[in-house]
């Protein structure tokens, strides 16, 4: 990812300000002095409609001198800072709040006029905007009301108002926006730098090392520490990238081993066979050869059982036949078939099993395996004329198996990588060379597909005990 993600919000943000800029300085600006003539026009309308009907109707009933009507109009004229006027229909300008001599002139009969006045100029409308026939230097507002005396219109009161006037009232609602506009700009400025620290930035972190996770590297850690989300996502990276790490050192581990447990019996028969063919080994002495290819094959054989055993128990929810048998006949039964090794070794089995059955609910064969090589091991790190002890107790609804014999024991460093797959303990190697290392990974296997457990406590030079849990069969309950 580029920093399209940052470019993006950068040029929303920038649309958005821009944007609101543009809205503000022209609708906003147009809609709020439409609004203030509009209701400027209204007031001015009242106005007009009171001078009316009040003091212009006194005048034209001869009941107000032209004097005391300018005077009256000149003081409304300031108080609504508008120009006021009296007009009769032919455009004669009777009374002008702002120009006392224009309306004593009237008075003489000399009147200053509007010659082009027409009120149909103002159309179905009350008010005007424009230079009211030239008669203003700048933009004005005009408003007008008849004056009917006896069904008659006599003349018009007009009202003249700067629209600058009406602008800058505008403008000081248009500047209240425009500090709103800045708070809020501000206020979201501050939201995207916020978002560009807590959300941006360990976004990045994070994509930038799945990127190196993605090309195999896993050295690489996340380093967001944050308790929300992200934290959450990078922990949980981390800790992906360290299994996965661990996982390829396994892998090649794994076959770095494989390969080498083929290739030793694969040279010694090679090796043996040649020179049985080219003749080196005389026929007399061919037999002995041929037992060590044999034995080099079987040793190839259990691998390859016991790879794909282990492939198979590997994958999750492995097929278990659950049935109900006795375990302490079971142990009986394997006990005899190490019978032959043991002579020769003159090791002793001494068996505590509790009562004469004990029923358990587990997979037969693969709990024989399970005893078979568990006793098969203690068989080969034992001493000459050594017993092995082999018990079986009930605790909490569970069946515990224990294999203890005192043999060369597991060094305190090994115990727990015996259950990884081709481990061997740097002792057992000496003694014992057709080991695979892959016996005890495989009973762990099979135990925790059963969903137990099993351990060992081993001294150096003292012995080793295998203990294991398995299921007591509902009959024993
Ligand atoms: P192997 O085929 O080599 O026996 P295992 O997986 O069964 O493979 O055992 C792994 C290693 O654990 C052995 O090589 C040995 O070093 C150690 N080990 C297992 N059982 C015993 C035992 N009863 N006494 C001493 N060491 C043992």
């Amino acid at each position: 990812m580029k920093r399209s993600l940052l470019l993006k919000l950068i040029s929303a943000y920038i649309v958005f300000v821009l944007l609101t800029l543009v809205i503000l300085s022209t609708f906003i600006q147009h809609i709020t002095t439409e609004r203030q003539k509009q209701h400027e026009a209204q007031n001015l309308y009242r106005e007009a409609t009171l001078i009316a009907s009040d003091y212009a109707s006194l005048y034209y009933r001869d009941s107000f001198s032209p004097e005391e009507l300018h005077r009256q109009i000149s003081a409304i004229s300031k108080y609504l800072s508008a120009e006021i006027w009296i007009i009769s229909p032919n455009g004669n300008i009777v009374v002008d709040s702002s120009n006392l001599s224009v309306s004593q002139s009237a008075i003489q009969g000399t009147f200053k006029s509007i010659t082009e006045f027409d009120v149909a100029d103002f159309g179905s409308s009350y008010y005007l905007t424009g230079n009211f026939y030239n008669s203003f230097d700048q933009d004005t507002l005009t408003v007008f009301y008849p004056i009917t005396m006896n069904y008659q219109v006599r003349g018009y009161v007009l009202l003249h108002k700067s629209t600058a006037l009406i602008t800058n009232t505008a403008n000081e609602f248009t500047n209240i926006a425009f500090y709103a506009a800045g708070i809020t700009l501000t206020g979201s400025l501050l939201l995207l730098l916020f978002f560009l620290f807590t959300v941006y930035r360990p976004l990045r972190k994070i994509s930038k090392i799945s990127m190196a996770y993605a090309k195999g590297e896993f050295t690489q850690k996340i380093s967001v520490h944050s308790s929300d989300e992200f934290g959450v996502l990078a922990d949980t990276m981390n800790f992906m990238a360290t299994e996965l790490d661990t996982l390829e050192e396994d892998q090649r581990k794994f076959v770095s081993n494989v390969s080498h447990d083929f290739r030793s019996p694969l040279t010694s028969i090679k090796g043996y066979v040649e020179a049985i063919l080219d003749g080196t080994i005389p026929a007399e002495m061919q037999d002995k050869y041929l037992n060590i290819i044999l034995s080099e094959t079987e040793r190839l054989n259990n691998l390859t059982q016991s790879l794909l055993d282990l492939n198979r128990f590997g994958q999750h929810g492995v097929r278990l036949d659950i049935a109900d048998f006795d375990i302490n006949q079971m142990i009986r039964t394997t006990v005899a078939t190490f019978e032959g090794r043991c002579l020769t070794k003159r090791i002793r089995f001494e068996l505590f099993l509790t009562g004469e059955e004990l029923y358990v609910t587990a997979d037969m064969s693969k709990i024989q395996q399970v005893i078979h090589n568990l006793i098969d091991n203690a068989i080969k790190f034992s001493y000459t004329n050594s017993s092995i002890k082999i018990e079986t107790s009930i605790m909490n609804e569970k069946t515990i198996l224990s294999i203890r014999d005192s043999g060369i024991g597991i060094p305190a460093d090994s115990i727990k990588k015996i259950w990884e797959r081709f481990y061997k303990t740097d002792l057992s190697r000496g003694k014992d060379k057709k080991g695979t290392g892959l016996g005890l990974a495989i009973v762990k296997e099979i135990i925790q597909a059963h969903n137990e457990h099993i351990d060992v406590i081993s001294t150096e030079g003292a012995g080793s005990e295998f203990i294991f849990t398995l299921p007591l069969s509902q009959r024993e309950l």
